[in-house]
């Protein structure tokens, strides 16, 4: 379990870490380390360098303009579950954050690092996803914004071109009469989701004029599960029509593993789906 040699460097400024990216070979950012270094000790990652960004104050923060929250790339888990604003304006992503792993991870595992990883277990991307995120990049040749739905492109792989880095992700501000809710199946002993269920829904009058759902664990990218909110608006979103619907889940290409198979994980997400879909609503009610 010891990593194989690399240079060590540390970035004063987002600038900084582009330049050292777009110079030394088969460099790897390090954020919160909760995922590089596991990868690194067990050699699935063996990079040239690693360029410490832990240190860039400007990459860490929560910062509400009007019906945006920005959160910044390098905002730790644990300080998004505590946030009052994000509590606030976006519920779904403080309640997913407070159910990572345990303390020791929540305290060092940052936002960018966690979805530029993307592992299909982790809990955030499906909360990007179902609330509409959009992911900002910077880069040698500039900066950019990347929707949430076009950032996951396959297992472990995103949109992030090497030499760029995750600056912050825009959450839209949770309109009035929303309620969302993210609920997951752990593995006992990491905590990662074997399935997570995140869903949004907005209420008028008794009334649904807006609903999503979107999952981890199900497939190598987080599932936008459209097929299954899409007869929603309009409804009163009573138990029976959760039920019914949550059998439309359609998944192609279900991931099946060591910690369970792709048949289980799908009806697993119909279960939560369909509890997550509920609680979301009462939260919206009440
Ligand atoms: C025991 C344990 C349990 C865990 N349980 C969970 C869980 O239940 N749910 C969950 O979601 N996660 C879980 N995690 C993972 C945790 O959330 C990680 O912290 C996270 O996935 C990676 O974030 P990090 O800041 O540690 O990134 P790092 O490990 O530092 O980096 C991970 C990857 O992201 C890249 N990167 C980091 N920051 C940026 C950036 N700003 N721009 C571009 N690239 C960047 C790095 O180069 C690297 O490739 C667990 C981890 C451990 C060790």
């Amino acid at each position: 379990m010891v990593p194989s040699a690399f240079d060590f460097h540390r970035a004063g400024s987002v600038d900084e870490a582009i330049e050292l990216l777009g110079r030394l070979p088969d460099a790897k950012l390090l954020a919160g380390g909760h995922s590089l270094i596991p990868m690194m000790k067990l050699r699935l990652a063996q990079p040239g360098a690693v360029i410490d960004i832990g240190r860039i104050q400007e990459l860490s923060g929560v910062c509400r303009d009007g019906d945006v929250v920005s959160v910044g790339a390098l905002t730790r888990h644990g300080e998004i579950a505590a946030s009052e604003e994000l509590r606030a304006s976006c519920p779904l992503l403080a309640e997913a954050a407070g159910k990572i792993g345990d303390p020791a991870v929540r305290n060092r595992g940052t936002l960018g690092g966690n979805i530029a990883h993307a592992d299909p277990a982790s809990d955030l991307p499906a909360v990007l996803i179902a609330v509409g995120a959009v992911v900002h990049l910077a880069g040698p040749e500039g900066r950019r914004q990347v929707a949430a739905r076009d950032f996951f492109v396959d297992l472990l792989t995103t949109a992030l071109d090497p030499a760029e880095v995750i600056t912050r992700v825009d959450f839209p501000v949770a309109a009035p009469g929303t309620g969302q809710a993210y609920l997951k199946h752990e593995h006992p002993a990491s905590g990662y989701a074997v399935v997570g269920a995140a869903a949004s829904v907005t209420l008028s009058g008794g009334r649904c004029t807006a609903a999503s759902l979107a999952f981890n664990g199900i497939s190598a990218v987080p599932h936008a599960a459209d097929e299954v909110v899409s007869g929603l608006v309009g409804g009163t979103l009573d138990d029976a029509s959760l039920a019914s619907v949550s059998s439309l889940l359609s998944v192609r290409d279900p991931l099946g593993d060591v910690h369970a198979s792709g048949e289980y994980r799908v009806e697993l997400a119909r279960v939560y789906g369909r509890r997550a879909l509920a609680s979301a609503r009462d939260r919206a009610s009440g």
